[in-house]
């Protein structure tokens, strides 16, 4: 099996599973670039995120278009993905998605969508809101995005959606549970009371004793099991996206 192979396997899985925590829906795309090139893998625009399987994923360049064998087209947002690999050597993963929730902190006044749970110390530096609700449908729209983006680890788009980036696919998935996590915990206790965010030195403290890497394992161990137990992925992926065990 392939490095590509075992990757397309990877953002299928990935991508099932944020559909079964209803974190991706009916839009939205998960890709990873392909180690050592400017081309990255990404679903097709007509793909149910629902029955994704590793077949189905094309090879795209950094101009959006498909490099793979078959007709099918990327998805018209597929710009999100271009751009923020172009600007950000550090980023491998990307998603993009439109959990309703989350998106909440970008249509009332006032509202600021900032960390409020331990694991939300990955977005200490900010979570920008880019202003513009557009599909990202053109290269140039991609680059604003991007450049709304920055140094950060995710973006709010206005009364759209949300980007979360990260450096493999695994850690993807842990970030993408942890930035809706942290959103919904902030919706409620805005309703409970006032809200009492993470001070600083509570940041340093979870930060500095954190271990990303074993944490991202321990997700993924926990939410590909789980997704293999009950179906969301099918049983022969085990000895693909889980380790042997001596
Ligand atoms: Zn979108």
């Amino acid at each position: 099996m392939t490095q590509e192979d075992i990757l397309r396997h990877q953002v299928a899985a990935v991508s099932l599973i944020l559909v079964a925590e209803n974190i991706l829906g009916y839009s939205g795309h998960v890709s990873v670039r392909l180690p050592g090139t400017d081309r990255f893998l990404i679903q097709p625009v007509d793909q149910s995120r629902a029955g994704l399987r590793p077949e189905h994923l094309l090879v795209c360049g950094m101009d959006g278009k498909s490099q793979s064998s078959n007709r099918a087209r990327p998805p018209s947002e597929v710009f999100i993905h271009t751009e923020i690999f172009r600007e950000r050597p550090d980023v491998n993963a990307i998603a993009h998605f439109h959990h309703d929730l989350t998106t909440t902190f970008t249509l009332a006044e006032g509202a600021k969508l900032q960390p409020i749970k331990n694991h939300a110390v990955r977005w200490e530096s900010g979570i920008p809101t880019h202003g513009d609700p557009s599909h990202v449908s053109s290269p140039e729209l991609g680059q604003s995005l991007a450049k709304t983006l920055g140094p950060h680890h995710a973006a709010l788009i206005r009364a759209h959606g949300q980007v979360v980036v990260a450096e493999n696919l695994p850690a993807l998935l842990s970030d993408c549970v942890h930035f809706t996590e942290n959103a919904t915990a902030l919706y409620h206790a805005s309703i409970l009371g006032k809200v009492m965010p993470l001070t600083p030195t509570e940041m340093d403290a979870f930060r500095d004793d954190f271990k990303r890497d074993s944490h991202a394992t321990k997700l993924w161990l926990y939410f590909v099991g789980k997704s293999l137990s009950s179906g969301v992925l099918p049983a022969d992926w085990n000895g693909i996206l889980l380790p042997a065990s001596d």
